[in-house]
């Protein structure tokens, strides 16, 4: 029987103090990107190890080697530069990409830790992306004509990036368009760019969206061509819930359990309280369960206390039914 209501997570997982030392370190030119690889190495193994203590279905490498998002990705892609830091939200300073040549991919950006993190265990890790349309939307681009010129261009070297992570063995590819909900005027570009990406795969194809008014873009985001919407949920306490009765959702959808803006561990009963109310409006065939967003921001001890909470949850309710 088919494992009901899978829990995983949605890709990064707060690195440890060392590794923070080291990126530091590395950035001030005093150890070797050698020596930087192997921490990454060292904290992609524990991030592993939590989630097999933890008793997730479907892992992730942790991300230990990325910063933000896209800049991970254009850094590595040509036709990129990146910015001196710029604010953002308060007190946060990123460093935002600048398009000014031709996107290009010289090789494979993620192939090698996810197989690195793949041959650490049993479980299928995802293979995790940024989508075509986030890269746009949130670099500055300087050289091509429009938006959508650089979002097909994106498209074309994320596709071949999704293509090797298949190849490499990836049974889940995750592409990740957080952006999609804030900008609900350009949906049909982000559909197109990712029909781009997706088609072809045999990979499960899954899309993490977030921060925006889920209003604005239902139903028109169930033509985004992937398999699978992983949303957060837990943060507005499941009133967005109610968006998705009507009309009925047609894909599968992970569901955002646990807060991670909030230091507070949420409760069993809180957690179980949700999944019921998720299973009340979508198929449990078709649920999987994780928090609402990457973990980077929480501690690795709040970290692993809210994921032992939301296992608990998905294993009691998978005894009640009958589902074990
Ligand atoms: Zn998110």
């Amino acid at each position: 029987m088919k494992k009901m209501l899978p829990t995983t997570t949605v890709g990064s997982f707060p690195k440890p103090s060392y590794l923070t030392k080291a990126r530091a370190q590395y950035a001030g030119k005093k150890i070797s990107h050698d020596e930087l690889a192997e921490m990454e190495k060292k904290a992609t193994r524990e991030i592993i190890e939590l989630q097999e203590r933890v008793g997730l279905d479907i892992l992730v490498h942790g991300e230990m080697e990325r910063g933000d998002m896209t800049t991970y990705f254009a850094k590595k892609l040509a036709g990129f530069s990146i910015s001196s830091p710029v604010r953002s939200y308060g007190n946060r300073y990123y460093r935002k990409p600048i398009v000014n040549g031709s996107i290009v991919r010289n090789g494979p950006m993620t192939v090698e830790m996810f197989e690195y993190a793949q041959s650490l265990t049993q479980k299928p890790v995802k293979g995790m992306l940024t989508g075509p349309y986030t890269m746009c939307d949130w670099s500055f681009n300087t050289h091509y004509s429009d938006r959508r010129s650089l979002t097909l261009a994106l498209a074309e070297v994320i596709a071949a990036e999704a293509e090797d992570l298949e190849k490499a063995g990836a049974q889940y590819i995750q592409i990740d368009e957080p952006a999609i909900s804030t900008r609900p005027e350009e949906i049909n570009l982000a559909i197109e760019a990712m029909g781009m990406v997706t088609s072809g795969l045999k990979a499960k194809t899954i899309s993490h969206i977030c921060y925006g008014d889920f209003k604005t873009i239902y139903p028109d985001i169930l033509k985004l061509p992937v398999d699978q919407l992983d949303l957060e949920f837990a943060n507005s306490d499941f009133a967005n819930l109610d968006i998705f009765r009507d009309p009925p959702f047609t894909k599968e959808i992970a569901v955002g359990v646990i807060d991670i803006h909030s230091h507070k561990v949420e409760t069993v009963e809180q957690v179980k309280e949700w999944i019921r109310s998720a299973m009340d409006v979508f198929p449990p065939e078709k649920i999987y369960i994780d928090p609402d967003c990457g973990l980077k921001t929480r501690t690795l001890d709040e970290t692993e206390a809210k994921l032992k909470v939301m296992v608990r949850a998905v294993n009691e309710i998978r005894t009640e039914k009958g589902w074990d």
